[in-house]
C-alpha cells in the first residue's frame, strides 16, 4: 500500500545507503539519534561492549572527529568536548572526585569564572578553594605537598598580565605528590605546549578562542588518558554540556588555519609590544617577549616559538583614559574575548575581573589603567596604526 502524503514527507530521502564515495570534508551530522539495522549491535554500543553512535548526548560522529583532533594537537589519549570553556572546566574538575575536606589550588592570576567555579560551585559541596602566586614556584611546591590538596588549576600563560607558569616544576611535583594537575592550554594553544607531555593530568581548552578563532562558536575540550576519557564520558553523559554537531564542525574548520594565523598573531603581537613599550602614552606594558617581563627568560625557554598573541599595556590616567581609548577605537573592537582573526581590546576591570574586590584587584594586578590587546590577523600596521591614533586621542581628550 503506498504510503500517505503526510507519511512520506516525513520519511522521504531520510537513512539512505552508506555512500561508496567518501567527502573529503566530514558531513555535519545534525541528527540527535542513530539507528542500525541490528539490535544486537544497538545494545552493544549502549552496553559500551563496542563502540559506536546511538544519541548525540552520548556521542556524536562530528564531535568524534573533532575530539580526535583535539587528542592529536594535544598529544593525549583521548578529549570529550564541551558546549564551553567553562563546561570543560567543570567536566575536568567533576572527574577529579573531589569529596568535602578536600582542597582545590587555583592560581592567583586565573580566568576570573574559574576561580567563581571551583569557590562557588564545587565550595557548595564542601570542597576548599586554596589561591596561590603560581610564579612563586616554590610557594606552590609546598602547598602541593599538602595531603588534603587533591587537585591544581592553572594556565600556562595567564590572563591578562601572561604570567607564564613554571610548567615542568609544578608539573613533576604534582605528579610526585598525587594531585591532579589541570592545566588551562587556551592561551598558549598547543602550538607552544603540550602539557600532558610534561605530566599534566588533564588539559583544557577554551575551543572559543583561538582554535576556532572566527568568533562564531563557543566550545570546550578536556584532553587527557584513556582511563580519565572514560570517566568524562561516563560523567558527560549524565550531566549533559556536550558540544552540538554543527559548532563542532566549524571548529574543525576554524582548526584548519588555526596554525597559520596563530603564527601570524604571535609575531605581530610581539612587534605590537615592542612598540607600544616606547610609546609616550603607554606607562607599561606586560608581554613575555619584553626583557623586562617577570617570566621573560621562562617564556624564551619554554615557548621558543612565539610568546603568546594577547599583551596587555596599562594607561597613565585609568578608567577615564581607557574609556576614552575605546571610543577612539576604529579598527579593534572592544570586545570580551580572545584569539579571534580581528583584533580586540578588554577593559579586565569592566569585564574579566569585575567580580573581584578592589583589594584582590590590587593583589592581582590589576589596575584600573590595564588594557588587554588580543592580537588579530589584520595588517600590523593597520593595528598599530588604530592603536597610535586613538592612544593619542585618548590622552588629548582626557586631559
Ligand atoms: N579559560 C580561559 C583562559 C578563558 O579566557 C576563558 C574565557 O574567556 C575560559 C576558560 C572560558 O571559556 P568559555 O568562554 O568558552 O566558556
Amino acid at each position: 500500500m503506498e504510503r500517505g502524503l503526510d507519511t512520506r514527507v516525513v520519511h522521504s530521502g531520510e537513512r539512505r545507503e552508506k555512500l561508496e564515495e567518501i567527502s573529503t570534508v566530514n558531513p555535519i551530522y545534525l541528527s540527535n539519534t542513530f539507528t542500525l539495522d541490528e539490535p544486537a549491535e544497538m545494545d552493544a554500543i549502549l552496553g559500551g561492549q563496542r563502540s559506536g553512535f546511538t544519541y548525540s548526548r552520548h556521542g556524536n560522529p562530528t564531535v568524534a572527529a573533532l575530539a580526535d583532533t583535539m587528542a592529536n594537537l594535544e598529544q593525549g589519549e583521548g578529549a570529550v568536548m564541551y558546549g564551553s570553556g567553562m563546561a570543560a572546566l567543570q567536566g575536568a574538575l567533576l572527574a577529579c572526585d573531589l569529596k568535602p575536606g578536600d582542597t582545590v589550588v587555583v592560581s592567583r592570576d586565573l580566568y576570573g569564572a574559574t576561580v567563581s567555579l571551583s569557590k562557588q560551585v564545587f565550595g557548595s559541596f564542601g570542597i576548599e578553594t586554596q589561591v596561590v602566586d603560581m610564579s612563586d614556584t616554590q610557594a606552590v611546591v609546598s602547598l602541593l605537598c599538602d595531603e588534603r590538596v587533591k587537585a591544581i588549576v592553572f594556565e600556562s600563560i595567564s590572563n591578562p598580565l601572561l604570567r607564564v607558569a613554571n610548567l615542568p616544576a609544578i608539573l613533576e611535583a604534582a605528579q610526585e605528590h598525587g594531585v591532579i594537575s589541570i592545566v588551562d592550554n587556551t592561551f598558549a594553544t598547543p602550538y607552544l605546549c603540550n602539557p600532558l607531555k610534561q605530566g599534566a593530568s588533564m588539559v583544557v581548552h577554551s575551543t572559543t578562542k583561538y582554535l576556532n578563532g572566527h568568533g562564531d562558536v563557543m566550545g570546550g575540550a578536556v584532553i587527557t588518558n584513556a582511563q580519565t576519557k572514560a570517566k568524562l564520558v561516563a560523567q558527560q553523559k549524565l550531566t549533559g554540556g556536550v558540544l552540538g554537531a554543527m559548532e563542532a564542525w566549524l571548529t574543525q574548520r576554524g582548526l584548519k588555519t588555526f596554525a597559520l594565523r596563530f603564527e601570524r598573531q604571535l609575531a605581530s603581537a610581539s612587534e605590537l609590544a615592542s612598540r607600544l613599550d616606547a610609546h609616550p602614552m603607554v606607562a607599561r606594558v606586560h608581554h613575555p617577549s619584553l626583557v623586562h617581563h617577570p617570566d621573560h627568560d621562562l617564556a624564551m625557554s619554554l615557548f621558543p616559538r612565539g610568546q603568546g598573541a594577547v599583551l596587555s599595556f596599562e594607561m597613565d590616567g585609568g578608567q577615564a583614559a581607557v574609556y576614552e581609548l575605546m571610543k577612539s577605537l576604529n579598527l579593534v573592537v572592544p570586545g570580551t574575548t580572545v584569539g579571534d582573526v580581528y583584533s580586540l581590546l578588554l577593559y579586565p576591570s569592566m569585564a574579566s575581573h569585575r567580580s573581584l574586590s578592589p583589594e584582590e584587584k590590587r593583589n592581582a594586578g590589576i589596575t584600573d589603567g590595564l588594557v588587554r590587546l588580543s592580537v588579530g590577523i589584520e595588517n600590523v600596521e593597520d593595528i598599530w596604526n588604530d592603536l597610535d591614533t586613538a592612544l593619542r586621542e585618548a590622552a588629548a581628550k582626557s586631559v
